[in-house]
């Protein structure tokens, strides 16, 4: 099974991915942290991407068409979810033209929907563990001790482009450049669009119900 995920930053993508992976025994490719491992080991790509993502704006598109197809080359037979890929239309394009030459397609373009109110919200509040990479939230999904990860006792830590600034960046880029995808795959094709400002757990099972659905 091969899904695109769509939604803005804070649409609860990384969390339905999970839930989605370990239920489907899927790839999970996300190319949010696929840069932040890049830079994190500071690679040339990583390196040309820093600016980009500091700011709230795209990383280009020759970079992370490259970046991508490598990743999705890698994929078990089982297939994957992509997380944050593709971002524009550009993109879209350049992944359908790569499924096409080796054969394939993907099976589910699911569109999370949340309005930029709550997103603000969720993003600014979001903490993380540099170590294990758990996410939390400072009133949502709060660790049992605060500020400290349960998994490993490390310090949580804000991602630099949570920031409010940041985050209205990353929400006009995403209305502007990644929201005219949506009818992009609209036009060829069906996308399930999913509202994703109910509790995590209901929107999980409206996913797997879609998703166990048959085609
Ligand atoms: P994310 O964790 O998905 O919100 O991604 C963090 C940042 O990485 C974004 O704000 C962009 O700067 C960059 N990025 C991630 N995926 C893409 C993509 N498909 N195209 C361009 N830039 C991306």
């Amino acid at each position: 099974m091969r899904i695109v995920l769509l939604g803005a930053p804070g649409s609860g993508k990384g969390t339905q991915c999970k839930n989605i992976v370990e239920q489907y025994s899927l790839l999970h490719l996300s190319s949010g942290d696929i840069l932040r491992r890049e830079r994190a080991a500071k690679s040339d790509l990583g390196k040309k991407a820093q600016s980009y993502m500091d700011s709230g704006a795209l990383v280009p598109d020759d970079l992370i068409i490259k970046m991508m197809a490598k990743a999705i080359s890698k994929a078990p037979k089982e297939g994957f979810i992509l997380d944050g890929f593709p971002r524009t239309v550009n993109q879209a394009k350049e992944l359908d033209k790569s499924m096409a030459d080796a054969g394939q397609k993907i099976d589910f373009v699911l569109n999370l929907e949340v309005d930029d109110g709550i997103i603000e919200k969720r993003i600014t509040g979001r903490r993380s563990c540099p170590k294990c990479g758990a996410v939390y939230h400072i009133e949502n999904m709060k660790p049992k001790k605060d500020g400290v990860c349960d998994n490993d006792g490390t310090s949580l830590v804000q991602r630099p482009d949570d920031t409010s600034e940041v985050v209205a960046n990353r929400l006009n880029t995403y209305h502007q450049q990644t929201e005219p995808l949506v009818d992009y795959y609209k036009k060829n094709g069906d996308v399930y669009d999913i509202r994703s400002d109910r509790d995590p757990e209901i929107v999980k099972a409206d996913i797997f119900e879609l998703l166990d659905s048959p085609a």
